[in-house]
């Protein structure tokens, strides 16, 4: 691919420039992590499921009009997309009871919640990545009103085309972690990846974790579930 300068390695993936400023490579990695980087292990195939994934899922939200960042797989683990400048924010929706949300409220996991509940998060490792609240984005200038207005608007849409993708795959979508980026001219547009990395989706017969919870509890084997969340959308879309 020519000239290919190493821009970031981060936990799951490499982002690399390409001949075009305005074009990333990414390389999905076989490496899962939990507890922010603390453990890591090496999975052989996850990289290739990955990419998969998230570029069916983007390419999906293409065909909706749900702008993103995607452009187009170029191999089993690379993929190009459009180069932004991220907004330091995880964006969290919630559609059932779950993980920290869980935890913080003392709520038990799998109760479905009266409405979707957005969070967000301070994408900052050497803060744990705190949750904040809209004044604070504004406070820490990390976006204005506006965008924030613009960021939630966004993740709910695509919370909605989510939750019909997966239920017509026989999946319950339990929450997700989304980040957007600006383009030079600041629009704004959703970026990263959706991936089991990024969701949690239960089973909608069995309850069974099809998502990285598997890793995070010691469930069992991340890669045959992931698979399964691949054939699963292959067989929607063939
Ligand atoms: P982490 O940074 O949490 O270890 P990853 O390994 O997934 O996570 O790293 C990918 C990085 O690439 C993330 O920091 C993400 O914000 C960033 N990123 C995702 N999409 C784009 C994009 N279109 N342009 C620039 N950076 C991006
Ligand atoms: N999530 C993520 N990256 C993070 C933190 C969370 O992709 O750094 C996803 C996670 O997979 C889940 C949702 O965001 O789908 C909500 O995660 P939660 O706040 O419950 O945190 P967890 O208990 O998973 O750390």
């Amino acid at each position: 691919m020519g000239k290919s300068n190493l821009l970031y390695e981060g936990k799951a993936k490499r982002l690399f420039e390409t001949e075009d400023p305005q074009v990333l490579r990414v390389v999905y990695l076989d490496q899962a992590t939990a507890l922010n980087g603390v453990r890591k292990d090496m999975i052989q195939g996850k990289a290739e499921l990955n990419n998969q994934i998230t570029a069916i899922i983007f390419e999906y939200f293409n065909q909706k009009g749900l702008l993103n960042h995607f452009i187009k797989k170029i191999s089993k683990d690379e993929q190009l997309v459009e180069s932004l400048k991220i907004i330091p924010l995880e964006v969290v929706i919630r559609n059932v009871s779950a993980g920290s949300f869980s935890k913080r409220l003392s709520i038990s996991e799998g109760q479905q919640l009266e409405f979707p509940i957005l969070e967000f998060y301070y994408k900052d490792d050497h803060l744990d990545d705190p949750m904040i609240n809209d004044d604070h984005v504004k406070f820490l200038k990390i976006a204005t009103e506006e965008e924030i207005a613009t960021i939630k608007h966004e993740a709910h849409k695509v919370n909605r085309v989510l939750l019909d993708l997966f239920k017509q795959i026989g999946i319950r979508l339990i929450d997700f972690k989304i980040e957007f980026g600006r383009r030079p001219d600041g629009t704004i547009l959703l970026a990263d990846e959706i991936t089991p990395d990024t969701c949690r989706l239960w089973d909608e017969k069995t309850s069974s974790h099809l998502d990285k919870d598997v890793y995070r509890k010691n469930l069992g084997e991340i890669v045959p579930v992931y698979q399964e969340v691949l054939d699963r959308l292959k067989q929607k879309f063939n």
